[in-house]
């Protein structure tokens, strides 16, 4: 376990000292990607001075090295998120790539026309657009877990979904426009009685709270490097061994292969048959040291601290006049969303900017939400575990500002 001191973490990222607009730098877009560490920029630099050389490749020394410590963020990945096997972790480009990995070699060669695939009416666009290709070239059909006023989905709706053609569920663990955390171990559960395989996109859970794949008995899981503090371009597809090992490779190229002649190619074990071509080795490298840095805070500390910061963003912002959250789910995480009365998100998220203070305006890559509330986008505010309170009051008398100028 680790100890949770503000000050300290402060410290460790150096943007936020910076200022914007003349102004002291008020982050509160972590949802779309946290801000990193030194001890990850020290790191990614260190990489290019010391040791840059390609992976799985070469005898000589630097690409033994690289390699080793690209096989390290493997294990990392593999304790942090406790799967069973190392080479049960994939490691993408992304949250994106990696459910498109599953669209593709998953869907194509076991969901075919007629077949049903069960989504959330809650996705990211990334979690909705490769089904929607998928069942465009397949014939297969979309189903959608409908989503209550408060933004929580109706489990009850969801139970009702299966049928004999579902083949796969694939739905967020968090919420990145509302914040909702699902109860994503009992909609496991009601999936496997269908003896339906899960897909979770983890992107907005990863960095919050302890996700544990043997606990929840999650089929396949997904998340980014750059919302859990670490680089841009890598990100993490688990998958069960025995269901990664009946798909067909993603990509054809380097890496991915065992042998090859012109009559025939034969392709090589896990994890490598789906990392085709050269990886980004920085990237894959660093992720480790983000990892190491949430580890060495701890994990249910960083969710008690962001707990109690979500508590009093939500209190505080709750006194201004005119203001609606959209998503009001019983259990949250770290994403507050808000529209008020009459004014436009956008105008909002302008003013604040020029006061230093970073916010998310508009549909946040979901917009079938914000259709269901009939609204064009929400004013997101998205904490990390670097937040204060005495930024949310800062937050608060910006907003103040701003309405007496809008309004
Ligand atoms: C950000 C996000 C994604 C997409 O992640 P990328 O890093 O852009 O690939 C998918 N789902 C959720 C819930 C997200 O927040």
């Amino acid at each position: 376990m680790g100890t949770f001191n503000i000050a300290n973490i402060r410290e460790d990222f150096p943007i936020l000292k910076r200022t914007v607009n003349g102004k002291p730098l008020v982050y509160f877009d972590n949802g779309a990607t946290t801000q990193k560490p030194k001890q990850v920029i020290d790191a990614i630099v260190a990489y290019y001075a010391d040791m840059n050389s390609n992976v799985h490749r070469g005898v000589h020394y630097l690409s033994q090295i690289s390699t080793d410590a690209f096989e390290i963020t493997r294990r990392k990945v593999q304790t942090f998120i406790n799967a069973r096997h190392e080479h049960e972790v994939i490691i993408t480009k992304g949250t994106t790539e990696s459910i498109n990995i599953i669209a593709t070699c998953y869907g194509r060669p076991f969901i075919g026309e007629g077949d049903e695939i069960i989504i959330s009416a809650m996705e990211h666009h990334s979690n909705i657009v490769p089904w929607q290709m998928l069942c465009d070239e397949k014939g297969c059909v979309l189903r959608v877990i409908p989503m209550k006023e408060n933004g929580e989905l109706d489990i009850e709706a969801y139970r009702a979904l299966f049928s004999e053609r579902t083949k796969l569920v694939s739905f967020t663990y968090v919420s990145n426009a509302l914040g909702t955390i699902n109860p994503v171990k009992e909609m496991i559960d009601i999936a496997h009685t269908h003896e339906v395989p899960v897909l979770i996109d983890a992107a907005q859970a990863i960095q919050h709270m302890k996700v544990d794949v043997q606990a929840l008995d999650v089929d396949f899981l997904a998340f980014s490097g750059h919302k859990m503090y670490g680089p841009t371009g890598v990100g993490v597809l688990y998958g069960k061994e025995e269901l990664l090992n009946k798909m067909p490779p993603y990509q054809g190229g380097g890496d991915m292969i065992k042998e090859v002649t012109f009559a025939k190619t034969t392709y090589n074990e896990l994890p490598f048959k789906f990392e085709a071509g050269t990886p980004n080795i920085e990237a894959g490298i660093c992720l480790a040291h983000a990892i190491e840095y949430i580890e060495t805070i701890g994990v249910e500390a960083i969710k008690a601290y962001e707990d109690e910061l979500l508590a009093y963003a939500t209190t505080q912002l709750a006194k201004i006049d005119g203001i609606r959250f959209i998503g009001t789910a019983e259990h949250k995480s770290s994403v507050i969303s808000f529209v008020v009365d009459g004014i436009h998100p956008y105008d909002i998220g302008v003013i604040l900017d020029k006061l230093g203070i970073a916010v998310r305006t508009g549909h946040h890559c979901a917009q079938p939400v914000m259709e269901q509330f009939a609204i064009p986008g929400t004013v997101r505010v998205s904490l990390a575990m670097y937040n204060t309170k005495e930024e949310v009051d800062t937050l608060i008398a910006g907003l103040e500002r701003a309405l007496g100028m809008l309004k």
